[in-house]
């Protein structure tokens, strides 16, 4: 598209610059009363981020994300391989939830809470400023010769950023294989685990390039969830918006000057402080992270300017072309309901989620045994599935029926975390039997404390007359 066309911004990236090299983004420090409360949340983030691998319930991490092991704990409760329909349905209502977030209200997830924005505009961006000062002045030194005083600021830069990439990378690492593992690799001779230090530098090494290099582009060039706005947003999105009916047409405030234009004053400042370098009076792009620095830069200025606040602000395109607030469409009432039937069923699949599974078959191609004491015999097939972190001890009795379970084998002792397969024996006296096929009810026990009651049958010669 041609210079000067409305639409000719969507034709190059902030961070691209006219030779189709890196321009680098030099954001002017943000400040504002968004900026104060993403500071306090990102605060709280950080410290449930760090601090929750610490967490133990029992001698067990309170949280475990051991994808590698498929071993996963939530909120102190053990999930593994055989709870895979709980993680399919809790992935799926994820998804939905995303999406219809998305559409109610743009990218709000972006500017508030994706770690990548946290760190990078709440810890990384800070550091910048601490060290190297303002844009300005990290510009200058970028663009200026190398000097001692230069190295010594570049080179604190570089530790800092290292030192809390390792923290990151080490907290990642506490997550998937938990604290204690992770304390026994740091503490144990090198060589001891190879494997875990691997990983443990390569998260590290990560982390330092995403944040010292990669930067905004994580957001602009590779996050999927980012490519997906431009299918998910619509007209009726919350976004960080521009109203251009208020501020156009934009024109510098001179003084004594009787003012003809917009409210916008064409100072710049909401461009000056974009992390992801785009000018959001073009209008919704898909650079932005939402992460209202520009609301609380125009602010501050229509404050000066004895203005209202608000001509960057979180609205609609729809609501800003009529003037109105949010309208619940066709496309949010369904993906609403659709997310409330999911989690209805999640949290139902949830409650009814049972800490150890019995299963009792018949055994296949075993028929009755009549015994010498007049009982008849039934061989069954038990399975036992302990999901909790300490063995069970489990026993079967008959409820509402005269006879006796025999365990061949072992008592019903199962390992936590671990499965065990054994053979039982039903014994039923014979006038105990209503026919060919006697309904009978298992009651499975741990202690005192019934797990749950399995229906079977009960074959045998029918009847005595
Ligand atoms: S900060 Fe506000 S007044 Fe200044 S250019 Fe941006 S929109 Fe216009
Ligand atoms: S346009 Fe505004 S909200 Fe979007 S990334 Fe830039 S400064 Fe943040």
């Amino acid at each position: 598209m041609r210079d000067g066309h409305p639409d000719s911004y969507r034709d190059r990236l902030g961070i691209v610059d006219t030779e189709g090299g890196r321009r680098w983004i030099y954001p002017r420090k943000p400040s504002g009363r968004y900026y104060q409360m993403r500071t306090a949340l990102s605060c709280v983030l950080l410290a449930l981020l760090f601090g929750i691998p610490f967490l133990t319930v029992d001698g067990h991490p309170f949280m475990l994300l051991n994808v590698l092991e498929r071993n996963f704990i939530l909120f102190g409760i053990a999930f593994g391989p055989h709870d895979f329909y709980l993680f399919v349905l809790t992935f799926i209502t994820l998804i939905v939830f995303l999406i219809l977030f998305t559409v109610v209200f743009g990218r709000l997830f972006c500017g508030w809470v994706c770690p990548q924005t946290v760190f990078m505009e709440m810890v990384f961006r800070r550091i910048d400023y601490w060290i190297e000062g303002d844009h300005r002045s990290q510009r200058r030194l970028r663009e200026s010769p190398w000097t001692p005083q230069k190295a010594v600021r570049k080179g604190a830069r570089y530790l800092l950023y290292f030192f809390i990439s390792f923290l990151i990378g080490n907290t990642a690492l506490a997550w998937v294989i938990g604290i204690d593992q992770l304390r026994t690799i740091v503490t144990d001779p090198l060589v001891s685990h190879p494997g875990g230090l691997a990983a443990m530098l390569a998260f590290s090494a990560l982390f330092y390039w995403i944040f010292i290099w990669f930067r905004e582009q994580a957001c602009i060039l590779v996050c999927p969830y980012g490519r997906l706005q431009g299918v998910l947003l619509d007209r009726n999105s919350i976004v960080i918006a521009y109203d251009y009916l208020r501020g156009e047409p934009r024109g510098k405030l001179r003084r004594k000057e009787t003012r003809s234009h917009g409210d916008c004053i064409d100072c710049e400042l909401c461009v000056d402080v974009c992390p992801t370098g785009i000018d959001i009076r073009n209008g919704t792009q898909l650079e932005c992270v939402n992460c209202t620095a520009c609301i609380d830069a125009c602010d501050t200025v229509m404050e000066k300017v004895s203005k209202p606040r608000g001509l960057i602000r979180y609205a609609s395109a729809e609501g800003i072309a009529r003037g109105s607030g949010f309208r619940w469409t066709a496309r949010v009432v369904s993906y609403t309901v659709v997310l409330v039937l999911l989690l209805v069923i999640l949290t139902l699949l949830l409650l009814n989620r049972t800490e150890i599974d019995v299963t009792v078959l018949r055994t296949p191609g075993m028929f009755f045994q009549e015994q010498s004491d007049g009982r008849v015999s039934n061989v069954y097939d038990v399975k036992i599935l302990n999901k909790t972190f300490s063995p069970a001890a489990v026993t079967l009795d008959l409820v509402g029926a005269e006879g006796e379970i025999k365990v061949i084998g072992a008592p019903l002792t199962i390992p936590s975390q671990g499965v065990r397969e054994e053979k039982i024996l039903i014994l039923v006296p014979r006038a105990a039997l209503t026919g060919i096929s006697t309904p009978l009810t298992i009651r499975v026990s741990r202690g005192d404390h019934e797990i749950e009651t399995i229906r079977t049958t009960f074959l045998g010669p029918g009847r005595q007359e």
